[in-house]
């Protein structure tokens, strides 16, 4: 009697998800982590407020102080509830789950977020991926307003700004999409603070809608917290799914200290979207490189030999992600986190250096 016997053949099918080890002193591009970790002026007043926390005591389930937070900083709408999650990642599971059934169908753009089709089919769900349109990636509505209707789907995901592509998707589309929704629609939002508009209030106009976001690409990746706000009976649904004390008591006191010193986390968003203005005119200068405007922390580079790029700025322990064979529509596609300008410009060294050799 092992393993196999036993585990389902939806996770003997999987691969688990790649978390690359780096090695020390990489230059880390690849996972749109922010480069300034906590405020070093307010390392110490963190350190006492987790000196304080009760290690003995299990978490509160939420907590109205990061609500509040929530809703004063990012527009929570006071009428939607909030649920929270280890992570977006965590989110994305606990909605799938509430759902699931064999025979019920996931629906989202593609190339997308790779997690919806990993939980999706983890969970004995069918996953479909309707193409983007080319060349700018926007959505393609009429096929995913042709695929509602054909499969049905318990939940759409629209990643918005898209990850792997960064553009941010447009309102009308999103809204006639959810309308034609027979089930949920997922805005996931993880990387909003990069974009200029986001489509959150149709949380509140629909009974459909539910947006997750996270504070991982804002700052805090390493304390994986996400929330997700939306109508209530999908919220209080979520809640009996969610393991009871998901969040623990550390990440809970250090969000809320993040939290209250937002004024960091906005200065390290605002130098990220001028380093990604700057990157995007510096490697449209460059022959021989496709990049796309992008509404997130990264950029979407086609250039040829990608694969080899992507060797060679390992050799220089660069390390950027490779979407070359992920899907057709990246084919020869590197994704380049936006760091500071330091990381920035080695990075782009690096690459310029191997185009003219
Ligand atoms: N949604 C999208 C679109 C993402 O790209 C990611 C991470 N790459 C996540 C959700 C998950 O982020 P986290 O679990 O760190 O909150």
């Amino acid at each position: 009697m092992s393993a196999k016997d036993w585990v389902t053949p939806a996770v003997a099918a999987m691969h688990a998800y790649p978390v690359a080890q780096l090695p020390q002193n990489a230059l880390r591009l690849s996972d749109m982590e922010c480069p300034q970790d906590i405020d070093p002026t307010l390392r110490q007043a963190w350190l006492e407020r987790l000196d304080k926390v009760a290690m003995n005591r299990y978490p509160r389930p939420g907590d109205d102080q990061i609500d509040a937070h929530l809703r004063r900083l990012f527009d929570v709408p006071d009428a939607c509830p909030l649920i929270y999650g280890n992570g977006s990642d965590e989110l994305i599971q606990i909605i799938l789950m509430a759902v699931a059934q064999p025979g019920r169908t996931v629906l989202a753009p593609a190339p997308t977020f790779v997690m919806y089709q990993v939980c999706a089919e983890m969970l004995g769900m069918n996953y479909v991926g309707v193409p983007l349109s080319t060349p700018d990636f926007a959505l393609n509505e009429q096929a995913m307003l042709k695929a509602i209707v054909e499969h049905q789907p318990a939940v759409i995901f629209l990643a918005d700004p898209n990850n792997p592509t960064g553009n941010a998707l447009d309102s009308d589309a999103v809204r006639n999409i959810i309308e034609a929704a027979p089930g949920l629609v997922v805005l996931d939002e993880a990387y909003g603070a990069y974009a200029s508009h986001s489509n959150a209030t149709m949380a509140q106009a629909y009974d459909n809608v539910v947006v997750i976001r996270t504070l991982s690409k804002i700052g805090y990746a390493g304390l994986r917290f996400g929330y997700a706000f939306g109508a209530d009976d999908w919220i209080d649904a979520f809640a009996k799914v969610k393991p009871p004390y998901n969040i623990n008591v550390l990440t809970l006191a250090s969000v809320d200290f993040a939290l209250e010193h937002d004024d960091f986390i906005r200065a390290q968003t605002a130098m990220i979207c001028r380093e990604r203005t700057r990157m995007l005119s510096a490697y449209q200068m460059l022959e021989g490189i496709e990049v796309w405007p992008s509404a997130a922390n990264f950029l979407l580079l086609r250039i040829a030999n990608a694969a080899k790029i992507y060797a060679a700025l390992i050799e220089q322990n660069i390390w950027v992600k490779k979407l070359d064979g992920v899907h057709p529509l990246l084919r020869d596609c590197l994704r380049v986190t936006i760091s500071n300008a330091e990381d920035n410009d080695r990075c782009f060294a690096a690459i310029k250096m191997f185009l003219e050799a």
